[in-house]
């Protein structure tokens, strides 16, 4: 199906045109916004479940902890995206070969969200954090997408602005990516020197009230969440 459709109107009065605009106006409010639309922010209604943007941080620290860090990047890019990761970025994101199945591929967030259950800190009927979508069918079906459950994009869409979240578990690549344009420096920037090279920098973001501390160098972390 293309995108476009080009049509000659030239015989056409005024009216008529408005009528025919209006026409395909009415047919675009029944078939509804496109599903995966850059307007899709369907999360804003999503009940909880018991989620809070503190257990979100856990949830990553111990992706990043288990070297899972594929998934980790995957479920940041499906909240960049509205919620949804497709196999392709996936794929792209974890260099993987063509061949490979994704099967199993959430078990690390199953695991730590069992453990935050067990812990008591999730209620036993908590969203899962990030599930399979299958094409329909049935025999072995490969996922086509990765879904974020709503009420944790909501959580961090909520917190924190776009370009925010575009900072978030950079890691040490974060050491030379530039503060976005909203945040501001907060105090002076620190020096170290000797076997260690570090400047640390504090911001915080004017758009969302985010703070970070920036840290380049040899040995800077790069991007460090001061608060959320
Ligand atoms: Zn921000």
């Amino acid at each position: 199906m293309t995108d476009s459709l080009t049509l000659d109107i030239r015989d056409l009065a005024p009216a008529q045109v408005a009528q025919l605009l209006e026409t395909i106006r009415s047919m675009r409010t029944v078939a509804g916004p496109a599903e995966r639309g850059p307007e899709d922010e369907s999360w804003r209604d999503a009940p909880s479940t018991g989620w809070t943007l503190d257990l979100v941080l856990v949830l990553r620290e111990n992706l990043r902890r288990r070297g899972n860090v594929v998934q980790l990047e995957a479920f940041n890019q499906a909240i960049r995206n509205g919620g949804e990761v497709s196999r392709e970025e996936i794929f792209r994101i974890g260099g993987y070969d063509p061949k490979r199945q994704l099967k199993n591929w959430t078990k690390p967030l199953r695991t730590v969200t069992s453990e935050l259950i067990e812990r008591g800190s999730l209620p036993e009927y908590a969203e899962f954090p990030m599930e399979a979508d299958y094409i329909e069918g049935s025999g072995y079906r490969q996922a086509h997408l990765f879904r974020v459950t709503p009420e944790i994009v909501k959580l961090v869409k909520e917190a924190m602005c776009d370009d925010c979240w575009k900072l978030v578990d950079t890691g040490t690549a974060g050491r030379k990516i530039a503060p976005h344009a909203r945040l501001k420096p907060v105090g002076d920037i620190r020096h170290f020197s000797g076997s260690m090279v570090a400047d640390e920098q504090d911001y915080r973001c004017a758009e969302c009230g985010k703070e970070w501390m920036h840290e380049t160098g040899n040995s800077g972390m790069g991007w460090v969440e001061s608060s959320h």
